[in-house]
């Protein structure tokens, strides 16, 4: 495309223009003159193209406005007049990406697709439901989306309900999401910053509808906006489309959305706050310890990458000096650090966790010195080459999983773009590098700690203290304001009240017209590609061992999986397998110390991983292999350094360094005390499985029995360090067997030959042991365990095996995914119930799960799973409706993969022994779903829901009260 610089293209002017090489695109900026909206181009040959319209959005408050509109603005709009517009798009399109997010100052509606017509209806939705949202017309909304009075009869009690307003007690039930809070309002207590963007609960009711609708008059205009188009599109047409649609209608305003600065303290502060834990948690080594920095501008580039970096390299690593002399010291469990570039003012922390608050004293003296330290001394230059080294390899792989590279790249160009700098400064990081990479040579990284760490006063000592009872005391204190509140009420007032809870799920209730559905558009089952994609897979034998080969294009990286069947570990010692899967890596080997090790991987690849999965053989749960999987990636020009590295951890890791194995054993349990409630689905999900399923059973030990099993490791080190070694080896031992192996290797054809060679140098290093499998007795029993934690909301689960009924699977399981998903549970669960979402999910196997997910209810939400079977015998949609599932059902299946992805997609396949024929037969299953297929299914979901699996992880008393529903119940955290 040639596109002048200055000259104007339907209202835009170019403002300019140039390549950016590390990205592989050209960017171009232009100003739309009548409106005042910016809009960013990024033109490269990807086809999962992104847009996206961001507004600068700093909220003055914690009523959680920014986050309410932005879930509001989704409910309805002029051009699309229905209850939700996303939720119909989410059913209905075959987007690769559609979310809306609220950050500290801006609030963003990205939307991704592979199909152009997709793409262009995304993009319509959206800027509609941006531009003319029906939230002033109907108060439900803000009822609904962010909070209101729910009195259901006259006598009752009235409580507060709400998405938001439920999203974020689930947000504020992890201690680390407090923490973060906490450090915000104290570096920040004058900014945007200081206050809770997301909603703080105890301030979300006080916001109104006046300035919930003013918010967004003032906010959402196009002078305030950012508009963001990426991939392989026709720019000339999507910006006359913008332009006529929807830009020209508006006259450029003042916005005053202006980040105002925190002016930098003149003092250190210090500030100590409480988290609730359960009744039954230990209070000793559980508060935080954090110290914080508030750095530069954001718009600072090289700041930006080189404190990335240095956080890294000061904290993360296992080579981590400062992360390692805490440690030693005693202070805690464990060390993070923390950066944050997304703001005007990024900041960086040192955290502690599992510490004790009179270890205040001691914890800054260790920073301090330790910081200082490095300055005088000099920071281990092996330790920088390493630390640049995984960065740059990550930074030219562009691999980001299942998240588009074009959100990747928006995201990043909003810490500049948003602050009036142009938004290419973060993107061109070649330039950068090199000015870091002088850090080989000269005190960079020093001057870096001795200006931004040493010398900066605008600093935060943030202490977190565990609290016994603080949930039930906050609960209490919102049940006495809730009724004197009603007390304060007429009757006139309280039945109103009454008729408006009763208005409000009316409403949510009713389903839109055929008329309004209609007006979102919708593509054809003739749009969706009829052929399952059949992924790249070559079956080779290297000395004995089968090796998957997987051809694909990858820029001169290979990625090496290797998988170690565990069948031949002993039951009792299945524990061992998962830790092993945690400290391979993190411990020494023959030839090197655990931080040297870890530079040497820094330096020669771009990382090892370890990881247990366990697979079902095709369509049987009784039948399941359990593999260890050690991975890693390099160019292909330093795979021989890959393998020798493989070989050190693989055959030559030493467990019998106490101190060290100490180290890590705590750091593990740290790291599940503080994830523990944000993986609460995960975990009531599999427990749930593991009452009937003998593969959950298996995945049960990696699991809250890994958990127990690692607390009392923890507690007990003294007296088991010397089995845990013992145990470890022989794991090892009779997992990195030859006869167990299975390899795959992802990368170009070309480059095959130069894994060959270096495995055959390799393999040697492998035992051969050719003795039997071990048998396993995973005995099942219905708990139904209610799991208590000091969590303000649940996960509700209930789950079976079909197949066991007697039912088998089929893709119209996937399609009642969908359905459920984003109708049944969608409007009873989150809609009505006022949990974050609910789920269904049917898997080959026979095992099914209902999920919740921060779910304010318990018995009410095992109700609606129990009605499932009702909704689909009453299931009655038109066949255009059916095609919308079909088409989301379809967006899920194939989302696009990465090559590394491929490799391991193909490769499970292949493990599970899933022809392409069983899954060109699914998709064929999926693609003919008809509505009578929907409702046949309720006999299925009927049987299963009568099985009465269940399981609940949250909070603890609304466990208690609700008792009689269980078997036992369960305080988790230890
Ligand atoms: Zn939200």
């Amino acid at each position: 495309m040639n596109l002048k610089k200055d000259k104007i293209y339907n209202g835009f002017r170019l403002e300019d223009e140039r390549q950016i090489e590390d990205i592989n695109s050209i960017a171009r900026v232009f100003y739309h003159e009548k409106s005042g909206a910016r809009l960013f181009h990024l033109e490269n040959d990807d086809d999962n193209k992104v847009f996206s319209i961001t507004f600068r959005t700093p909220p003055e408050d914690s009523t959680g406005v920014a986050h309410i509109v932005e879930h509001s603005v989704l409910c309805g709009s002029r051009q699309f007049p229905m209850k939700e517009p996303f939720v119909e798009l989410v059913k209905g399109s075959l987007n690769t990406y559609l979310n809306a997010m609220t950050f500290p100052d801006k609030t963003m509606y990205p939307v991704a697709s592979r199909n152009e017509k997709d793409f262009h209806n995304l993009m319509n939705v959206y800027l509609d439901a941006v531009f003319y949202p029906n939230i002033g017309a109907c108060p439900e909304t803000l009822m609904q989306e962010g909070w209101h009075y729910e009195l259901e009869s006259k006598e009752g009690e009235i409580t507060y309900k709400g998405v938001v307003y439920n999203e974020m007690k689930g947000v504020f039930s992890s201690p680390d999401a407090i923490l973060d809070q906490k450090t915000f309002e104290t570096l920040f207590p004058e900014s945007a910053y200081g206050v809770e963007s997301g909603g703080d609960p105890d301030d979300i009711p006080q916001l109104t509808q006046e300035k919930f609708v003013q918010f967004h008059k003032q906010y959402y205009h196009p002078s305030n906006s950012y508009i963001f188009l990426y991939g392989d599109l026709d720019i000339e047409e999507n910006i006359k489309f913008l332009d006529e649609a929807y830009l020209n209608k508006f006259e450029k305003i003042q916005v005053t959305s202006q980040i105002a600065l925190q002016p930098a303290f003149a003092q250190k502060v210090e500030k100590i706050f409480d988290y609730p834990i359960a009744p039954a948690e230990n209070k000793e080594d559980k508060t935080f310890l954090s110290m914080n920095f508030v750095l530069g501008q954001a718009t600072d580039s090289e700041m930006c990458l080189s404190f990335q970096i240095l956080e890294y390299l000061l904290l993360e690593t296992p080579a981590a000096p400062l992360k390692n002399v805490l440690l030693e010291a005693g202070l805690g469990k464990d060390v993070v650090g923390t950066f944050v570039p997304s703001i005007l003012q990024p900041t960086f922390g040192v955290v502690v966790t599992g510490a004790n608050e009179e270890q205040k004293q001691q914890f800054i003296q260790v920073v301090e010195q330790e910081l200082k330290r490095l300055v005088s001394e000099g920071i281990d230059k092996k330790l920088i080459e390493a630390c640049i080294n995984i960065f740059e390899f990550t930074l030219r792989e562009g691999n980001y999983g299942n998240r588009p590279k074009g959100l990747v790249y928006n995201i990043k160009c909003m810490d500049s773009w948003i602050y009036d700098e142009s938004p290419v400064i973060h993107l061109e990081y070649t330039s950068i590098l090199k000015k870091i990479k002088s850090a080989l040579t000269t005190n960079y990284f020093e001057q870096l700690i001795e200006k931004y760490l040493i010398n900066n006063n605008h600093q935060a000592l943030v202490i977190l203290r565990p609290k016994h009872g603080l949930t039930e005391e906050k609960d209490e204190m919102v049940r006495e304001k809730l009724a004197s509140y009603k007390a304060s009420l007429s009757s006139v007032e309280i039945d109103k009240l009454v008729e408006q809870t009763m208005e409000l799920k009316r409403r949510q209730e009713t389903i839109d017209s055929p008329e309004a559905l209609a007006t979102i558009p919708l593509l054809a089952l003739a749009d969706i590609e009829k052929q399952a994609e059949e992924l790249p897979l070559v079956e080779k034998e290297e000395k004995g061992v089968s090796v998957l080969q997987h051809s694909l294009y990858t820029n001169d990286i290979a990625y090496v999986n290797m998988y170690f069947d565990t069948h031949l570990v002993p039951q009792k010692q299945l524990p061992y397998v998962y830790l092993l899967a945690e400290i391979l890596g993190k411990v020494a080997t023959q030839e090197y110390d655990y931080a040297e090790l870890s530079n040497e991987i820094n330096i020669h690849t771009g990382g090892i991983g370890c990881d247990v999965t366990v697979y079902t053989e095709n369509e049987n749960d009784e039948k399941y292999l359990s593999k260890f999987l050690v991975k890693g990636k390099s160019l292909v020009e330093k795979l021989p350094n890959l393998f020798k590295l493989f070989e050190q951890i693989i055959a030559h890791s030493c467990f019998d360094n106490s101190k060290r194995m100490q180290e890590l054993v705590q750091e593990i349990k740290s790291n599940w005390d503080m994830n523990l409630f944000r993986r609460g689905q995960q975990l009531a999900t599999n427990r749930v499985l593991s009452y009937f399923s003998p593969i959950a059973q298996y995945n049960e030990v990696g699991m809250l029995q890994f958990y127990n099993f690692i607390a009392d490791l923890e507690a007990n080190f003294a007296t088991r360090s010397t089995e845990l070694y013992s145990n470890l080896e022989q794991v090892a031992k009779l997992i990195f067997n030859k006869e167990n192996l299975l390899i795959s290797v992802t990368a170009e054809e070309e480059n095959y030959s130069k894994f060959k060679k270096c495995f055959s140098d390799f393999h040697a290093c492998l035992t051969s042991n050719k003795v039997l499998a071990e048998q396993y007795n995973l005995a099942a029993t219905q708990r139904n365990e209610g799991l208590m934690t000091a969590g303000k909301v649940q996960y509700v689960v209930k789950g079976a095996n079909f197949r066991k009924l007697g039912y088998s699977y089929h893709g119209s399981l996937k399609v009642l995914e969908t359905i459920l998903r984003y109708d049944y549970l969608w409007t009873r669960v989150r809609v009505q119930g006022g949990a974050y979402g609910g789920f269904a999910k049917f898997e080959r196997n026979g095992n099914m799960v209902f999920g919740s997910y921060r779910d304010p209810n318990l018995k009410e939400t095992l109700v609606v799973y129990d009605e499932t079977s009702a909704y689909l015998r009453k299931f009655a949609v038109d066949q255009r409706e059916m095609t919308k599932y079909i088409i989301g059902t379809m967006s899920q299946v194939d989302t696009p993969l990465t090559p590394s992805q491929k490799g391991e997609r193909a490769t499970n396949q292949y493990i599970r022994k899933i022809s392409q024929t069983k899954i060109q037969q699914e998709r064929n299953e999926i693609l003919a779903t008809k509505q009578a297929d929907i409702s046949k299914l309720a006999n299925l979901v009927d049987e299963a829901m009568q099985q009465n699996y269940l399981c609940v992880f949250g909070n603890e008393q609304k466990i208690k009260e609700n008792q009689n529903l269980f078997n036992q119940v369960i305080s988790v955290l230890k």
